[in-house]
């Protein structure tokens, strides 16, 4: 199925929003944006603890540096740059895919910490 199709399905649109991918150069602070469909978010909450926290660190800015560094196209060489995903457009109903294993070593990450009942995207268990 055509990606312009699988936006049209009940699931894309209940389900469905989009990413935001920036890279700004730390050089010349062009931004470079690319948006993604999304279902579901897939966080990391082995090492942060709590469903709040894992979302913070999931929009968390990377600095892309050393071997990471980002080719600008304004300035055409590898320059230091910053990363940073965000929600540009949130689904009416928000998946969130908590990894909670280390696949290397089948740790679990324990008990999941709870969201605040008011929080502006994501809404607890009533
Ligand atoms: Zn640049």
């Amino acid at each position: 199925m055509d990606p312009r199709s699988l936006e049209t399905t009940l699931v894309h649109q209940i389900f469905g929003g989009y990413l935001r991918s920036q890279v700004v150069c730390l050089r010349c602070q062009r931004p470079s944006n690319t948006y993604d469909e999304f279902l579901d978010m897939s966080v990391d909450i082995m090492h942060a603890g709590s469903v709040q926290r894992a979302l913070a660190d999931f929009v968390r800015p990377e600095r892309l540096d050393g071997d990471n560094r980002y080719h600008c196209e304004r300035c055409r060489v590898k320059v230091p740059a910053l990363k940073r995903l965000t929600v540009h457009e949130a689904p009416n109903v928000l998946t969130v895919h908590l990894k909670r294993f280390d696949p290397m070593n089948f740790a679990s990450g324990g008990k999941i910490g709870m969201l605040p009942r008011r929080h502006g995207l994501v809404s607890g268990p009533c």
